[in-house]
């Protein structure tokens, strides 16, 4: 099977289609509902801003008119987005935001050529695209961690190769260039307890990609059709209870007591 022989309709962000395969329940009531915020946390910010410096650092790469200034960059994103109360200080998240970006900065990716930063391909917007030594077409994700002990790094980087998001980018990038993906790149970025950066290839065969492109575009056509039934395996896993666990055992479902518990959101789009 090839990706263009997999007849596909509408398509969804690689987000979405993670949580609909989850549980399609937990994907309608995200629509609607988010949990509700218990303290400022900072690690989504740090990685938000990284992944900024990095973006300034890989303009400045494919076109010397743009001004070189990641760190600084990075640093004013945090300032700009900093809420008070966070579960870290101000300085605290300066301090790492500097740390992923230097670090994150000198990596070797092995690039010879830099196609596209943080340009939209379709529903989805990799953080790199460029080309190897070989001229294989690739994609880069940045992926920064706050904290990953040495134990948890084979399985951390193992959860990688069957990610939505990874194949969605190797499928959308490689119609584009009308070429296919080579590979796609895990950047990762650990920032404590010992700080370093690797490089994690995913090889993108071309016959598991029409197969994932096969089974996602019936999972998106299952998700135009609003398909909503809950599963029950998925309730409660190794990290703990899902986040719409109470909406669905204690409410039961029952939408008109959910603002208890959650925040209501614009619905969202796909
Ligand atoms: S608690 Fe269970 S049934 Fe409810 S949304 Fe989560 S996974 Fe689905």
């Amino acid at each position: 099977m090839h990706v263009d022989d997999v007849k596909v309709g509408v398509i969804y962000t690689p987000y979405y289609l993670t949580d609909f395969q989850k549980c399609p329940r937990l994907y309608e009531y995200k629509k609607r509902w988010q949990p509700r915020d218990e303290g400022r946390k900072t690690a989504m910010l740090v990685g938000a801003a990284v992944a900024h410096g990095l973006e300034m650092h890989y303009l400045g790469c494919a076109d010397s008119a743009v001004p070189l200034q990641p760190v600084e960059f990075a640093e004013s994103y945090v300032r700009e987005h900093y809420q008070e109360d966070s579960d870290r200080s101000l300085d605290g998240v300066l301090t790492l935001v500097r740390r992923g970006v230097k670090h994150g900065m000198a990596t070797d990716l092995g690039l010879s050529q830099i196609l596209g930063v943080e340009k939209w391909y379709g529903r989805i917007r990799p953080d790199l695209v460029g080309r190897d030594a070989s001229g294989r077409l690739v994609v880069v994700d940045h992926k920064v961690k706050m904290n990953l002990d040495d134990r948890y790094k084979e399985n951390e980087l193992l959860t990688f190769d069957t990610s939505n998001q990874m194949w969605h980018y190797a499928w959308a990038v490689g119609q584009e260039y009308g070429e296919r993906v080579a590979q796609v790149y895990i950047h990762l970025i650990v920032l404590n307890p010992r700080v370093y950066t690797e490089v994690h290839p995913i090889q993108i065969d071309p016959e598991r990609l029409a197969q994932w492109l096969k089974s996602a575009a019936q999972d998106w056509q299952d998700m135009a059709r609003g398909e909503s039934r809950q599963r029950y395996g998925s309730c409660i896993g190794k990290y703990g209870k899902c986040e719409m666990h109470d909406a669905c055992h204690v409410l039961n479902g029952n939408e008109e007591k959910f603002e208890v518990l959650y925040d209501c959101k614009p619905e969202r789009r796909g």
